[in-house]
C-alpha cells in the first residue's frame, strides 16, 4: 500500500486552490484499494503568479501544509506520482510530455485546446502517460451527457438542438469545454459529425436555421461557476436539460477521483465516463 503523491499545477488559480482542498479532504476517506493515502506533494505555477513562495495549504484557505508553491516544475514533479492540471493548453501539452517520460498520472481539466494540442496530449498518452482529460469533471455533467445523447437519438432531426452556457467574466475560451462535450454527445446520438453541424454564434442576416445544426451560445458575466442548458426544440414542445455548477468543489473532487482511478490503469488516454463507468 502506498500513497498517491500529487503535484498541483496552476496552484495559484481558482481550480488550483480547489484541487489542493480536494486532495487534502480526500486523504482519510475511502480510497482506491491499493492506496493508503493521497497527499499534496508539490504545487507550482508560473513565475509571475502571486502564489509563488506561499504555503499551498494557507493559499487554499486551509492549515499550512508545509508545501511551498514554486515556479520550478522540474523540482515539483520530482517524486510525484500524479499531476492535477487545470491551467492553459500549452502548459497542459508540456506537462503531458513530462508525464509520459516519467509514467505519471496526468489529470487534465484545461479547456480550449486546439485539435493539434489535443493530438499532442494523445501522443503523450501513447508514450506512457496515464491521462484523464475531460471538459468537465463533475458527476452531474457526465450523467447529463448520456441523457443528451439519448434524447438526441430518440427525437431525431425534427428537434433543433441549441446549447447555452454561462460562465464568470474571467473565462477565456468559448464555447466552454462542457458545451462542446454536450454538443459531441448530441451529435453522437444523431450519428453525425459535430464539426459539420456546429454553429458557434450567430450575428446579422444569418438566414433560416439549417436542419440538423447544433447551435452554441456563450454568455459571460459575474461569478457564475458554470451553467449549461441543452434545448431540444420541436414543433410545439421543447425539452430543456440543465446543469448548474454551484462551486468548483464538484470539479476538484472529480479530478481527485480520476487521479485515484488512473493510478490503477495502464498508460492511455481516458475521460470521465471511463472513470465513472458510464461507458457502455
Ligand atoms: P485560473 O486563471 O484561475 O487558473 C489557471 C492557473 O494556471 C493560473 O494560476 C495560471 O498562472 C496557471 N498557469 C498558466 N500557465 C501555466 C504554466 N505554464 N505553468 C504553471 N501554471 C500555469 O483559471 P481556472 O478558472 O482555475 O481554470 C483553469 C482551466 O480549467 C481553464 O481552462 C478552465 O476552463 C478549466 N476548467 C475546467 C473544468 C473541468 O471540469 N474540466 C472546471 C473548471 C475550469
Amino acid at each position: 500500500m502506498s500513497e498517491l503523491k500529487v503535484a498541483i499545477a496552476g496552484a495559484g488559480g481558482r481550480m488550483g486552490a480547489a484541487n489542493i482542498r480536494a486532495v487534502v479532504a480526500a486523504n482519510g476517506t475511502r480510497l482506491h484499494a491499493a492506496l493508503s493515502g493521497i497527499s499534496v506533494h508539490a504545487a507550482f505555477d508560473r513565475p509571475d503568479s502571486e502564489a509563488i513562495g506561499k504555503d499551498a495549504g494557507l493559499y487554499a484557505g486551509l492549515e499550512p501544509l508545509g508545501v511551498i508553491i514554486t515556479d520550478n516544475v522540474e523540482a515539483a514533479l520530482a517524486g510525484a506520482d500524479a499531476i492535477i492540471d487545470f491551467t492553459a493548453p500549452a502548459a497542459s501539452v508540456a506537462l503531458s510530455q513530462r508525464a509520459a517520460q516519467a509514467g505519471l498520472v496526468h489529470i487534465v481539466g484545461t479547456t480550449g485546446c486546439s485539435p493539434e494540442e489535443d493530438l499532442a496530449i494523445r501522443r503523450s498518452a501513447e508514450a506512457g502517460a496515464r491521462i484523464v482529460k475531460a471538459g468537465n469533471f463533475s458527476l452531474g455533467v457526465n450523467l447529463l451527457q448520456g441523457l443528451v445523447r439519448q434524447a438526441a437519438q430518440i427525437l431525431g432531426e425534427d428537434f433543433d438542438i441549441e446549447i447555452i452556457e454561462m460562465h464568470h467574466n474571467r473565462k477565456v475560451d468559448a464555447p466552454s469545454g462542457t458545451a462542446l462535450m454536450l454538443g459531441q454527445a448530441a451529435a453522437k446520438g444523431r450519428g453525425i459529425d459535430l464539426d459539420d453541424h456546429a454553429v458557434r454564434g450567430r450575428d446579422g442576416i444569418t438566414g433560416p436555421r439549417r436542419k440538423g445544426d447544433i447551435g452554441f451560445a456563450a454568455l459571460r458575466g459575474g461569478t457564475v461557476v458554470g451553467d449549461h442548458t441543452v434545448i431540444l426544440a420541436g414543433e410545439a414542445e421543447r425539452i430543456e436539460l440543465t446543469h448548474r455548477a454551484e462551486n468548483r468543489t464538484i470539479f476538484a473532487n472529480g479530478a481527485v477521483r480520476a487521479a485515484l482511478w488512473a493510478a490503477g490503469q495502464p498508460p492511455g488516454l481516458y475521460d470521465m465516463a471511463d472513470v465513472l463507468g458510464l461507458k457502455g
